[in-house]
């Protein structure tokens, strides 16, 4: 009999990525993206056998619920209907209001709806995803994990912004933090390499992709993580520029700047892109790096530098670290940037192991650091298999 699979949704404002589950493996059986939503364009794609096939989507709305109805018809075909037991939903914002994976209830969907100014491209499309996941299994529970749940953990000197408790409190303004689920997951790998109980374990977390994010774990609870009110906030990323000091945000404006333009500008033309003026993605920043461009290499040093710093920060936290672990595109693949941090890091005593560090690579995790020397790993993340396994234990819970 094969395995249960849960079908993991993440809907956003445009697009909508899909996956089934394997509950038992954390492997996806089969995992798709639509995209271009509410354009012309818009289409469903997938892979079978590895072959890819794709469905165009009609008019220029309702693309969800009609990417959604396709994903029943293809499930259906493939003979893996029966085997869908429940659906999981990212979501990125669940403010203070969600600690916790939570199934999807009316009330649940106008909670998150109501947290849509944390989040607004985000927030109503999870809720627009959930609806047409409801329409299209109508016998399924569903259940919505937050990308900030993870972070509520964090104590009050951590989320804080030293801002006047009067505007905080008004607006709502803290750190929430994000890549919950791939802090949450990693760190409990970790500590199953290290024969530890995740509850007795330290570990920095460092989630290096497009968007990128450093998390300190104590005891399985997270206690600090880089991004802060919004995902912009820490590291440097792909296209994002992380921290930057306040006050230019008002030079630009007072320079005539919109919040529009000045949000696109930070969010969109930042980070490898914005240094670089070439790309956003690392694989190219380092090409050209190795090929001479002083401003590709200026975004990999500041890039690299930049997590080197909020790792060492992070130390504060700690009274005892049993590890570093490197995950998300980047830190599961560069190793540069890997490189790069750990030389950075050599005064706590980190000293990188060529070899481990180049088998480390392509979906194979494997610890970086020389033996006797701190450890630093690489765990590659699945943040789709917590989803599918909390939206499970929940579903199982609720029996
Ligand atoms: P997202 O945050 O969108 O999920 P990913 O975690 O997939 O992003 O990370 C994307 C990043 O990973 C890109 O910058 C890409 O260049 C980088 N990456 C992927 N493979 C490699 C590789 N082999 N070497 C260096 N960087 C890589």
């Amino acid at each position: 009999m094969s395995n249960s699979l849960v079908l993991v949704i993440n809907s956003g404002s445009s697009s909508l990525k899909f996956a089934l589950i394997d509950t038992v493996t954390g492997e996806a059986t089969l995992s798709g993206l639509g995209e271009c939503f509410n354009l012309p364009e818009a289409v469903v794609s997938w892979k079978v056998n590895g072959e890819k096939q794709e469905f165009k989507l009609t008019g220029l709305e309702g693309h969800h619920q009609q990417a959604i109805d396709r994903i029943v018809t293809l499930v259906d075909e493939l003979g893996m209907k029966d085997s869908i037991v429940t659906i999981g939903h990212r979501v990125v914002h669940g403010g203070t209001k969600f600690n916790s994976t939570v199934r999807v209830t009316e009330q649940v969907m106008a909670d998150i709806e109501a947290l849509s100014d944390l989040a607004p491209l985000h927030n109503p499309a999870h809720v627009l995803g959930m609806r047409a996941a409801a329409k299209a299994f109508p016998t399924l529970q569903q259940f919505a994990v937050f990308d900030t749940a993870f972070h509520q953990t964090m104590p009050e000197k951590a989320y804080t912004y030293a801002i006047s408790k009067e505007v905080s409190q008004q607006y709502n303004i803290r750190r929430y933090g994000a890549h919950g689920t791939s802090h949450y997951y990693v760190t409990r790998e970790a500590a199953k390499r290290i024969n530890k109980p995740v509850e007795a374990s330290s570990f920095i977390s460092v989630h290096l992709g497009n968007g990128a994010s450093v998390c300190v774990v104590k005891n399985g609870e997270s206690i600090d993580t880089s991004m802060g009110f919004t995902p912009l906030a820490g590291l440097m990323m792909g296209t994002r520029c992380g921290d930057i000091d306040p006050s230019i945000l008002e030079y630009l404006l007072k320079k005539g700047w919109t919040p529009e333009r000045l949000h696109k500008e930070l969010v969109s033309n930042s980070g490898f892109l914005g240094i670089s003026g070439l790309t956003s993605d690392c694989r190219g920043i380092i090409e050209a790096m190795e090929a001479g461009n002083h401003d590709a290499k200026l975004a990999f040093e500041v890039f690299s530098y930049r997590a080197a710093k909020y790792i060492a920060s992070y130390m504060v936290a700690l009274d005892e670290l049993d590890g570093i672990i490197f995950t998300g595109g980047i830190g599961e693949n560069s190793l540069p940037v890997r490189s790069e941090i750990m030389r950075l890091l050599k005064i706590f005593g980190y000293r990188e192991d060529v070899a481990g560090n180049e088998a480390a690579r392509f979906g194979a995790e494997g610890v970086i650091s020389q033996a006797d020397t701190p450890l630093a790993m690489v765990i590659p993340t699945n943040e789709e298999f917590v989803i599918a396994q909390q939206s499970m234990a929940l579903l199982n819970a609720e029996a």
